[in-house]
């Protein structure tokens, strides 16, 4: 069989199913290669989606009318607003999901998108140039079934699966994750591409089954009471919300695993790869952070329908039995039944700093690579990258203009250009705390940075568009009517705010940036206020309490967008430059950076060295423009 597409996208996960999304609603005839249909959509770990910098990429997913925002309303279960006593800027949207609804729904969602085609098999290997030209492009994918599918760009997002091991205390298992075969002939053929490959880590806990757990003597934590979705296009959640159950490790869990720890294959030297620091096994814990007072196990139901638990806070790769010994001491857990149990997995991934912030690798033209493949790790950097690397592949197929999120417009491009630019030691997942403009990168304006833009590439669909516009208008009348609406620091107080007397009239805009003002307080003095929705209101009243601190922000934005805009003379000897250490000369030699935004953001570049560098950019284009003159 040989056929052609324009996009083949490899790798049903996270990154594979908004990759093929995309690709598709840009008008790219795709085909979605990976091992088995039925796993599309499968969560490998947590069964949850967002939470804090992570809800962030949703949200943006969304906004670009990418699938896993939609996919998280119709399958969740536990709806919370992270952070919510802190400002608006770092809330993250977060839901437990219904494992069995997250899988179906965004199988349908695969099945329904017009010019997508799903081909079940395993992809071995790619061919570069077509015929006759030498471009160093790739041409086709080689499947194991001795088929060929012809392209003019390809998406690989083999997430774990690329040499997967998986490690139980000494067991070792080759698979992609547990119970499906590992993606070996993948890995041999980006190794003998030229790709530098890395080995990392990552484990998760063992399933419990609910029906044997004491729920009665634990601590539970509910949903909230009204359910934020992720997208635009959701009206309600209509689910039920389910509670989740709250237990602590204990001193006899400390003894077992510091016992037993030899056993863990973490901690017996079976294990090469460099495991998240951010998400540790509870070997790790006991190990780096000691007894404190025990550690948190939230337990999480894994469907409405399921009695599986997930015991978030207790990954690891100790021995079937000791896992089962582990469980007896947690409060809670002493009579619970392991469904299966926890492990770790090994896996290649490739140094994202063979990739274009586009995500298109600079070794292969055409080939875009997205997902745990890069070293990152969750549901939402996955997507995040998925929607990107397949928006650019079916632009590069159809040789229009490339997409690049910028630091200062999205935590999309944080995360590409910490990845592409900087690489990783460890898997990387998004924190709020790696955004520079945070107060203008929120969760709540996710579609007013992006939406613009997914209807200009013309990946938006007609309800999207309108619901945004409608959004829009909403805002900017309720902003023009508090704008409009002014009053003396007297009428201020006459309704018990107290702002300096200094006789100004001041906007309700800027009153509502006073603390207890908002727009129920307004209601009171201007009725017309009582017209605007709740959700335009919340966004009013966010907009406005962080006017101040946005407008010297976006002074910082124009300065970096300036520097992004000044590129570095290709001719340029960064051997030359004076001042600079020797290991920063050899750095830049190695990656020739373009600008000196791209110089900025390199490993070991510091504020002093780049002063440097901007002043010899000025010479060599003052002594440029005297050669002209
Ligand atoms: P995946 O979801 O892994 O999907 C890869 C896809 O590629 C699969 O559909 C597979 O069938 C397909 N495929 C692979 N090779 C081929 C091939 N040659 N041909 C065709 N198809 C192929 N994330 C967290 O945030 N926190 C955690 O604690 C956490 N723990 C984890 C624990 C384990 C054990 C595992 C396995 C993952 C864990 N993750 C965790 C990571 C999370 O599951 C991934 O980040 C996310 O699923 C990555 O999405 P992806 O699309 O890149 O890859």
């Amino acid at each position: 069989m040989t056929n052609h597409y324009d996009v083949v996208v490899v790798g049903g996960g996270h990154a594979g199913c908004e990759a093929a999304s995309a690709a598709a609603r840009a008008g790219a005839r795709t085909a979605l290669v990976t091992l088995r249909f039925d796993t599309i959509g499968v969560m490998s770990c947590n069964p949850a989606i967002g939470g804090l910098g992570k809800g962030h990429l949703v949200r943006e997913i969304d906004a670009m009318d990418g699938l896993m925002g939609r996919v998280a309303d119709d399958a969740g279960i536990q709806f919370r607003l992270l952070n919510r006593r802190k400002g608006p800027a770092v809330r993250g949207p977060r839901t437990q999901a219904d494992r069995k609804l997250y899988r179906l729904a965004m199988q349908a969602a695969i099945r329904q998108q017009a010019g997508l085609d799903v081909i079940e098999g395993e992809v071995l290997d790619f061919e570069i140039n077509n015929g006759e030209i030498d471009d160093g492009r790739i041409a086709a994918v080689l499947l194991a079934d001795g088929s060929r599918l012809a392209c003019g760009a390809v998406v690989l997002t083999t997430g774990t699966f690329l040499r997967g091991l998986i490690h139980i205390g000494e067991k070792k298992i080759v698979a992609g994750r547990m119970n499906e075969q590992a993606s070996v002939g993948l890995s041999a053929t980006m190794s003998r591409a030229g790709f530098r490959l890395g080995r990392l880590k990552t484990g998760t806990p063992p399933r419990l089954d609910g029906r044997t757990i004491d729920w009665a003597s634990l601590e539970s934590q509910a949903a909230d009471e009204d359910p934020v979705p992720f997208s635009l296009l959701t009206d309600r959640i209509e689910n039920p919300q389910i509670h989740c159950g709250i237990t602590r490790t204990t001193n006899a869990t400390h003894e077992l695993i510091r016992t037993n720890l030899g056993r863990s294959a973490m901690y017996s030297g079976s294990i090469e790869g460099v495991g998240p620091r951010y998400c540790p096994s509870i070997e790790d814990k006991i190990v780096k952070f000691g007894d404190r007072e025990g550690h948190q196990i939230f337990l999480e139901p894994e469907g409405l329908d399921d009695d599986t638990v997930y015991p978030n806070g207790i990954s690891t790769s100790l021995p079937e039995d000791v896992q089962l010994d582990i469980l007896k001491t947690i409060p809670g857990l002493e009579r619970a039944t392991m469904l299966q149990p926890g492990y770790a997995i090994e896996y290649d991934h490739v140094d994202p700093r063979e990739l274009k912030p586009t995500l298109e690798t600079r070794r292969i033209a055409g080939l875009f690579l997205a997902g745990q493949i890069n070293g990152t790790t969750g549901y939402e950097e996955a997507g995040a990258q998925g929607l990107l690397a397949g928006l650019n592949a079916a632009r590069k197929a159809s040789a229009s203009e490339e997409i690049v999120l910028s630091r200062t417009e999205a935590y999309i491009g944080v995360m590409v250009d910490d990845l592409t630019s900087r690489g990783i030691a460890e898997p990387y997942r998004m924190f709020t705390s790696r955004a520079e403009f945070r107060l203008s990168l929120r969760a709540d304006n996710a579609d007013e940075r992006l939406t613009p833009l997914a209807i200009r590439l013309g990946i938006a669909s007609p309800e999207r568009m309108q619901r945004f516009n409608n959004g829009m208008q909403d805002l900017e009348t309720a902003r023009q009517l508090a704008l409009g609406t002014t009053m003396t620091p007297n009428e201020a107080a006459r309704h018990g705010l107290e702002v300096n007397r200094d006789g100004v009239r001041r906007s309700a805009y800027e009153l509502l940036a006073y603390p207890g003002v908002d727009i129920a307080w307004l209601v009171r003095i201007e009725p017309a206020f009582a017209a605007i929705d709740s959700k335009t209101a919340e966004r009013l009243e966010t907009e406005a309490k962080y006017s101040v601190y946005l407008d010297r922000q976006q002074a910082d934005v124009s300065q970096i967008r300036h520097e992004e805009s000044r590129l570095i003379p290709e001719s340029l000897d960064f051997a030359s430059v004076p001042g600079l250490s020797n290991e920063l000369k050899q750095k830049m030699l190695a990656r020739q950076p373009r600008s000196i935004a791209d110089a900025q953001r390199m490993e070991g570049m510091t504020p002093a060295a780049l002063a440097i560098i901007v002043a010899h950019v000025r010479n060599a284009e003052a002594a440029a423009r005297k050669q002209v003159a």
